[in-house]
C-alpha cells in the first residue's frame, strides 16, 4: 500500500460517514459529443426522439427496480423523478419544438434542451434546486445514449473493491456501482443536499465532495476520512497505520453497539428514557424494529404526498398508517399531519411562489385552510387507530387557537366516521414545539394536548434567524446554542407542570453529546433516525444522573 511517493492530502466536504482505505479509481464519463446535423425529415426525427425516449424510461425503470430492491422506497424515489422529467411536457415540447422549428437531430435537440433546463437550475438561489442540474445531465445523456443505441457508461469495472473519484455522479450512476465493489465515493463537484449524496449515505458509502483533484491520483493508494473530509493520497506508513487503526475501532465500535439492540434503555441509576424512531415510509420500520426502538415519534406523514404526483387518496394513506401500526404492534405510532411547504413542496398543491418560503405558507397553517386534504388525512388516521396505538401531532404550532380549531376538526371527522359507521381507535393528540411562539406560550399549550415534542431544527432555525437549507450558515450558529437549550428546557418545566410528557425528534436528540443534559432537564423520550438508536441508547446507558 505505501508507495514511496510522496503523500498528498486533500480537504474536502464529508457528506456520508465512514473510513475508506484502498485504491483509487477514476471514473471518467464518456465524451459524449453532439454534433448538429440539419435534416428534412422532421416528422421521422421527432418519432425517433420518441423511441428513445420510450426506451431511455425503461432503462430508468429497470434502475428504479434494482434501487428499490437494494435501497427501499426513498432511495429509489429519484428514479421516479427521472422518469417523470421525462414526461414533463416542457421537455417533451422543447425538444420536438426545436427538431420541428429548426430541422435539427435530436441528439442536438435534447442536448440544447437540457442546457437549458440545467441552467435554469443552476442559476436558483436554492442549493437543493441547484443540485437537481445534475438529474437533468442525467437524463440527457440517458436519451442521447438511447438515441445512439449505446448503453450509458457503469462507473466501474475494476475487480478489487475501490474508492471510486469523480467530477460528478448522477444518481443513475451511484445505484449501477456493485455495493461490493466500493470502499467509498470523492467527488469535485455535488451537494450536501444531492441525491447522490443521499443515496451514498443509505447505501453506507463514506461520501465527501467538493475535492480537487489530477488524473495522476489514479490507481494509487488512498484513504478516505468520511468524518472529517480529509482525502489522502499515497498515504505515508504512519497515516495509514494510524487509519487502519481506526477502522478497527469503528468495526469494534459497531459490532459494540449491536450487543445493545434488545437492551433497555435506562441509565445506570435506573432512569428509563423512551427512545423512539423517526421514519418517514412504512419500510424504514424494519430497522426501527431490529435497533429495538420504543416507538415511533414521529413519522414525516408528508413523505406520502411528496412521493406521489397527486393528493394520496385515504385508502392509501389507511394503507400506510395501518401497515405501521401493526408493525409496531402496540408501541406508539406518533403521526405527524401534513408539514409540506418550505423546501418540502409537491406540484399538485400550487403553493405560490413565496420570498421567504421557511417563514411562510406551511404545515398546520396549510391543513386549517385547506380542510379537505386535512380531513382526508385524519379520517385516515383515526381508522388506522383501530390496528395499534396511533397519535396524532400537529407541526409548525404558534397559537393555541390554531391546536383548538384543529382538535375541533379531529371531532367533526369522528362524528363523520361514526355518521358513516366506520370504525376508528381513540388517538392521543400533541404538538410540535418549534417556533419561538410555541416555547412562549408552552405553559397555556401544555393545558391543550397530551404531549409535546421539541423539533429541534426548525426550533433552532426560528430561534437563530438561520436558514436550515443554507450550508453557509452553519459557521455562524451553534448548534448547543444556549437560547434553544434554555428554550427546551422552559418547555420540559411547563409540560410537567400540565402532566404530561415532552420527547424531542429534531435532529439534537442524536447528539450524544447532550444525552446527559436532556436527562437531567427531564426530557421523557428521544426520538432518532434508525441509525443513531444504538448510539443514543448507549449514551444513555453511560449516565449516572441523580
Ligand atoms: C424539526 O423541525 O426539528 C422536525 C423534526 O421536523 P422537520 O425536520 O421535518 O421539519
Ligand atoms: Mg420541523
Amino acid at each position: 500500500m505505501v508507495t514511496g511517493r510522496t503523500m498528498r492530502r486533500f480537504e474536502g466536504k464529508a457528506v456520508s460517514d465512514g473510513i475508506a482505505v484502498g485504491h483509487i479509481k477514476i471514473f471518467q464519463k464518456k465524451e459524449c459529443n453532439v454534433i448538429r446535423v440539419t435534416l428534412n425529415d422532421t416528422e421521422a426525427e421527432i418519432a425517433r426522439f420518441e423511441q428513445a425516449r420510450e426506451n431511455a424510461k425503461r432503462e430508468i425503470a429497470k434502475i428504479h427496480e434494482k434501487a428499490l430492491t437494494e435501497l427501499g422506497e426513498a432511495g429509489a424515489a429519484i428514479f421516479e423523478v427521472h422518469q417523470m422529467l421525462l414526461d414533463d411536457l416542457n421537455f417533451v415540447d422543447s425538444v420536438t419544438e426545436l427538431i420541428e422549428r429548426e430541422k435539427i437531430n435530436a441528439e442536438s435537440a435534447v442536448e440544447t434542451t437540457c442546457g437549458k433546463f440545467i441552467a435554469m437550475f443552476e442559476a436558483m438561489d436554492n442549493e437543493y434546486m441547484q443540485a437537481r442540474a445534475a438529474d437533468v445531465r442525467d437524463i440527457g445523456s440517458q436519451v442521447i445514449a438511447s438515441l445512439r443505441g449505446t448503453v450509458q457508461a457503469t462507473p466501474h469495472d475494476d475487480e478489487r473493491p475501490v474508492i471510486l473519484v469523480a467530477d460528478d455522479l448522477a444518481p443513475s450512476e451511484i445505484v449501477r456501482l456493485d455495493r461490493s465493489r466500493i470502499l467509498a465515493i470523492v467527488t469535485h463537484r455535488g451537494a450536501v443536499n444531492s441525491h447522490a449524496a443521499i443515496l451514498a449515505g443509505t447505501m453506507g458509502f463514506p461520501m465527501l465532495t467538493g475535492v480537487e483533484f489530477g488524473e495522476e491520483i489514479d490507481g494509487q493508494p488512498g484513504i478516505v476520512d468520511g468524518y472529517t473530509g480529509l482525502f489522502f493520497v499515497n498515504p505515508d506508513a504512519a497515516t495509514l497505520e494510524e487509519y487502519r487503526a481506526k477502522q478497527k475501532e469503528e468495526a469494534e465500535r459497531a459490532g459494540q453497539l449491536a450487543k445493545l439492540r434488545m437492551e433497555d434503555t435506562v441509565t445506570k441509576d435506573g432512569r428509563r428514557l423512551r427512545l423512539c424512531a423517526n421514519i418517514g415510509c412504512v419500510e424504514d420500520v424494519e430497522a426501527v424494529l431490529q435497533n429495538g426502538a420504543d416507538g415511533i415519534g414521529l413519522f414525516r406523514s408528508e413523505f406520502l404526498y411528496l412521493g406521489a404526483k397527486d393528493f394520496p387518496t385515504e385508502e392509501e394513506q389507511f394503507e400506510a398508517y395501518r401497515a405501521v401500526a401493526e408493525k409496531m404492534a402496540g408501541r406508539e405510532v406518533i403521526i405527524r399531519t401534513l408539514d409540506i411547504g418550505a423546501d418540502k413542496s409537491a406540484e399538485y398543491f400550487h403553493l405560490p411562489h413565496e420570498a421567504n418560503p421557511a417563514l411562510g405558507y406551511r404545515g398546520i397553517r396549510i391543513c386549517l385552510e385547506r380542510t379537505d386534504i386535512f380531513r382526508t388525512q385524519l379520517r385516515a388516521i383515526l381508522r388506522a387507530a383501530c390496528h395499534g396505538n396511533v397519535a396524532i401531532m400537529y407541526p409548525m404550532v404558534i397559537s393555541v387557537d390554531e391546536v383548538r380549531r384543529a382538535k375541533q376538526i379531529v371531532e367533526q371527522v369522528k362524528a363523520e366516521l361514526d355518521g358513516q359507521n366506520v370504525s376508528y381507535g381513540e388517538v392521543k393528540q400533541g404538538i410540535m414545539i418549534e417556533t419561538p411562539a410555541a416555547v412562549w406560550l408552552s405553559e397555556e399549550l401544555s393545558k391543550e394536548v397530551d404531549f409535546f415534542s421539541i423539533g429541534t431544527n426548525d426550533l433552532t432555525q426560528y430561534m437563530l434567524a438561520l436558514d436550515r437549507q443554507d450550508s453557509r450558515l452553519s459557521v455562524f450558529g451553534d448548534s448547543h446554542h444556549p437560547a434553544v437549550l434554555g428554550a427546551i428546557r422552559t418547555v420540559v418545566e411547563n409540560a410537567h407542570k400540565s402532566g404530561i410528557w415532552v420527547g424531542i425528534c429534531g435532529e439534537l436528540a442524536a447528539d450524544t453529546a447532550l444525552t446527559e443534559e436532556f436527562l437531567r432537564m427531564g426530557v421523557d423520550e428521544l426520538s432518532v433516525g434508525q441509525a443513531r438508536i444504538l448510539a443514543v441508547r448507549a449514551a444513555v446507558r453511560a449516565c449516572t444522573i441523580s
